[in-house]
């Protein structure tokens, strides 16, 4: 996933919101609609990103605001990967998808742009997506794109999360 590393979409984030974003979200249940949080289970929730890789890129993310996953406990980790198997699944049958890059990136040292909150990284993929891409990481996504990919996805989520 190297090549799509673009920090200054989380720099961007940063600049946006007082203190951790992830937080924000956790704490503003009442703007899901606006902040694009897709799910919401015990411990975690599915939000888009707002600076995406590719459109549909989403985050896992758990509640507690905490920067090594050795210190979250086993039982949300397997909550997290739940999620983030039911956000492939939905993905691959509903929005087609033909690939999708998993990843976390725990530490600045590995690349993570908002290193103190760990949030698991799902970035669907198209074939010959490469152009696009390089394309949307220049001029980022028109907002009705991604505004449409989240209604798309939020449409089939009950099926998958209900
Ligand atoms: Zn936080």
């Amino acid at each position: 996933m190297e090549h799509l590393y673009a920090p200054w979409r989380d720099a961007y984030i940063k600049n946006k919101i007082e203190g951790c974003p992830f937080c924000y979200i956790v704490e503003n249940p009442d703007i899901d609609a606006k902040t694009k949080v897709l799910f919401r289970s015990t411990n975690c929730f599915i939000v888009m990103n707002l600076y995406p890789y590719t459109p549909g890129h989403l985050m896992v993310i758990p509640n507690r605001h905490l920067d090594k996953l050795e210190d979250l406990e086993e039982s949300v980790w397997q909550e997290m990967n739940v999620l983030v198997f039911r956000c492939v699944t939905l993905l691959k049958k509903e929005l087609h998808v033909s690939g999708v890059n998993l990843g976390m990136n725990l530490g600045s040292a590995a690349g993570a742009g908002i290193a103190e909150h760990i949030h698991y990284h799902i970035v669907p993929r198209w074939q010959r997506d490469t152009n696009f891409i390089t394309t949307i990481a220049h001029t980022r996504v028109y907002s009705t794109d991604f505004e449409s990919f989240y209604q798309k996805i939020k449409q089939h989520i009950p099926k998958y999360f209900g």
